[in-house]
């Protein structure tokens, strides 16, 4: 870390000495190989795909994850609409009752709405309050006043298609070779670390997200809020961690069968790093399990299989959504309005023996369909073998499906979800960009894969954290002749994602609009305006935004899931900020003497058997790990540890409240003997009042407010 800091510094003297920003604005990094593609293209409406195709480009053997390919967009309005009444906006639906439908956040460019925009709705709104409608000459002069928002490119791989449609779309400024200052908005098409030298402004990924959402790690992290919150978390299916429950799993199976030998449960297996359905097949009894033949023996998550999809056409189809977490602290989470529906090309029957390894049946997945004879290439959204989610909705809808519940449990999946990861991100974040040391702040976009059970419940497939931003798609022109084809519906819903994540990380955009609060109630949180590009003379040639903000929006109902979020709070204050994750045995000792939890029932001795047992049970479990010390997860096992012990006979999560009531009220009172020191938390610029859950006691438990923790009021130097 020192070297990084050392390079940081460096950099940050070298930034000081290129202070002419009209001069920058202009600097490409190599001149000379710079790309075909002009730095500053000004905006004209919709690109002509057909000009820039890219047929004939040969197969990619690395294709990225399942994306859509539907051609045309209908039923985006009802997708609008759903949005807009779900069950959580509790009278804040905005539904307008105008009779037309209003066609919002997509990639269509509607210059010069009429009132039937949302847009313009909304600028009556300012007309109404005190702003005024600012006529063409007014927004000509802010655009000309405003800095163009510079992006750096460079990393985008194969998400630099839409990009660069975005940032014309915008008329900002983009640096497809770098840019020796700093840029405002870095896009990766990886991960955080695709450029290591980044010191301010914001990157697409956060530190961590891959890591979070390979398959082992999405199923702990759910499961250790299934332990507190098991009715809550009942979206995500039954899931063994291979190898080390491998006993477990077998074990349960026959039991399970035992009990009822009527049952014929199946199970799908899925290697840890596996994408695009690779490496996945569907068992009946444990034996069949592949992963442990051979000497070695794979990761991989064994998963309850489910049995009753919901079926369109007798095809088996899931849903892939694109969800931006915009900021870890405050939280704060949007779903896009539209999405897409991948559909199997064989009709789908229950698993039988005989049916068990027929993948085009059971696996939704584009990249495997696209090679089955059945798969449809449609010009429509609503047939084929890839659709539209809205058109899918739609056709719910005709046949009297409550769609607006779908959505609502859809988002509600979505919150939970990404409460679940939240914890173990903030430590990756704390871990690579330490408090007081300059480094950017992050958002990213992900894609949720989801499917609708035959009862309409949504269950959580998985998370990608690189969702697939090609707006071209591979079709087979003659046979065994692959070519990469222009997608509309791609361009569709995909630019329109991103550049709406563009618009809401605009740094000029960002505004605040906070009611302080003193003791942190989450009702008071961060609202942020989705309308504010408004006031910027931009909106004239851009749909409303396609993406919808849930969180903070809907806070009240789901904030008191965010207990292990707290227990990570306590965790980041002892782990300190030398960029390590791991808890070493002293400071253990240090937050259980601070916490005051050792007494003469549970000795310090008893507190370092305890920190050796959790800890090499972990280090067992985390072959890869090269850093020695108590994870996070051990932590929250030793936390629920001390909590059980400490208030016996109370369900889990009552007994972790409590135990958390006790720490942040000790050290809560240290805190305020202590001097404050300055600090940089992984808070994003306009959102300085943190949103870190204040309790999460659910409407059940008495309620008492804290103020949120200080994550760096005192760093533990141990270690
Ligand atoms: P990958 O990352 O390889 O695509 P997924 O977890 O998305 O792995 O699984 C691939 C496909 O398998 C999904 O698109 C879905 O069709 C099917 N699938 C996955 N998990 C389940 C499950 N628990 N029950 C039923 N089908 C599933």
């Amino acid at each position: 870390m020192s070297d990084h800091y050392e390079r940081v510094k460096i950099e940050l003297q070298q930034m000081k000495e290129v202070e002419n920003e009209a001069a920058a604005d202009e600097e490409q990094l190599s001149p000379a190989s710079v790309s075909p593609i002009p730095a500053d293209v000004s905006f004209t409406a919709r690109r002509d795909l057909s000009k820039s195709s890219i047929n004939g480009r040969s197969r990619s053997k690395s294709r990225s994850k399942a994306d859509g390919h539907e051609r045309q967009v209908n039923g985006k309005q009802l997708t609008d609409l759903m949005l807009q009444k779900s069950d959580y906006s509790q009278g804040q639906s905005r539904v307008s009752n105008e009779p037309n439908l209003h066609i919002k956040g997509t990639a269509k460019l509607f210059k010069g709405k009429t009132a039937a925009n949302g847009h313009v709705e909304s600028c009556k709104r300012q007309t109404d309050g005190k702003c005024e409608h600012h006529g063409k000459e007014d927004e000509s002069k802010v655009a000309k006043k405003r800095r163009a928002v510079t992006v750096d490119t460079s990393k985008a791989k194969t998400s630099l298609e839409a990009l660069k449609m975005s940032i014309r779309q915008l008329k900002w400024k983009e640096f497809p070779m770098g840019r020796r200052t700093a840029c405002d908005i870095y896009w990766h098409g990886v991960s955080f670390h695709d450029n290591e030298n980044i010191i301010s402004g914001q990157v697409n990924k956060f530190p961590g997200m891959i890591e979070m959402l390979r398959k082992i790690n999405l199923s702990r992290a759910v499961r250790t809020m299934q332990e507190l919150f098991p009715e809550e978390y009942n979206f995500y299916p039954r899931s063994w961690i291979l190898p080390e429950e491998y006993q477990l799993f077998s074990t349960q199976i026959r039991l399970l069968k035992d009990n009822d030998s009527t049952l014929k449960p199946t199970y799908i297996v899925k290697p840890d790093s596996g994408s695009q359905g690779d490496g996945i097949y569907l068992i009946r009894d444990p034996a069949d399990l592949r992963v442990i033949s051979g000497s070695q023996i794979k990761q991989a998550v064994v998963q309850e299989y489910i049995q009753k999809p919901l079926l369109i056409d007798k095809l088996k189809f899931d849903i892939r959504l694109y969800v931006l977490v915009r900021s870890l602290e405050p939280l704060e989470i949007y779903i896009a309005k539209e999405g897409l529906s991948r559909f199997c090309t064989e009709p789908y029957q229950e698993p039988s023996q005989k049916n068990l390894s027929h993948v085009f049946m059971h696996l939704t997945n584009y990249s495997l369909n696209v090679h089955s004879g059945n798969f449809v290439h449609s010009d429509s959204c609503s047939t084929g073998s890839k659709r539209t989610f809205s058109s899918v909705l739609y056709r719910l809808a005709s046949k009297g499906v409550d769609i607006k519940k779908v959505w609502s449990d859809i988002i509600a999946l979505v919150i939970k979800t990404v409460i679940a990861l939240v914890p173990e991100l903030k430590v990756y974040y704390q871990a690579d960009i330490p408090p007081g040391k300059p480094g950017p702040t992050c958002f990213q976009i992900l894609g949720f894969d989801i499917l609708l059970m035959k009862n309409l419940k949504p269950v959580l497939l998985e998370v990608n954290a690189n969702p697939s931003m090609r707006i071209e798609h591979e079709q087979e022109v003659s046979p065994g002749v692959f070519e990469y084809v222009p997608s509309p519906v791609d361009e569709e819903v995909k630019v329109g994602v991103i550049r709406d994540t563009l618009r809401l990380m605009d740094p000029a955009q960002r505004k605040q609009h906070v009611t302080s609060s003193t003791d942190g109630s989450p009702e008071e949180a961060i609202v942020v305006e989705t309308g504010s590009d408004e006031k910027e003379g931009l909106a004239d040639s851009l749909p409303s935004l396609c993406l919808k903000q849930v969180f903070p929006k809907y806070t009240k109902q789901f904030n008191y899931l965010r207990a292990v979020e707290r227990i990570a709070a306590i965790f980041l204050r002892f782990l300190g900020v030398k960029g390590t994750m791991r808890l070493g045995p002293t400071s253990f000792r240090t937050f259980i003497r601070n916490c005051k939890l050792s007494n003469s029932s549970f000795s310090m001795a008893s507190v370092d058997i305890l920190y050796i047992d959790i800890t090499r049970r972990w280090a067992g479990m985390l072959p890869d790990s090269r850093e020695a010390g108590m994870c996070l997860q051990a932590f929250i096992e030793a936390f629920f540890y001390l909590a059980a012990r400490r208030f016996k006979a109370l369900p889990l999560r009552e007994q972790v409240h409590l135990l958390l009531e006790v720490c942040e009220g000790a050290l809560e009172g240290q805190s305020h003997s202590e001097k404050p020191r300055p600090h940089r938390s992984h808070t994003n610029p306009a959102s300085s009042q943190s949103s870190a859950p204040t309790t999460f006691s659910s409407p059940a438990l008495t309620r008492r407010r804290h103020r949120p923790l200080q994550l760096s009021a005192k760093a533990n130097t141990e270690n």
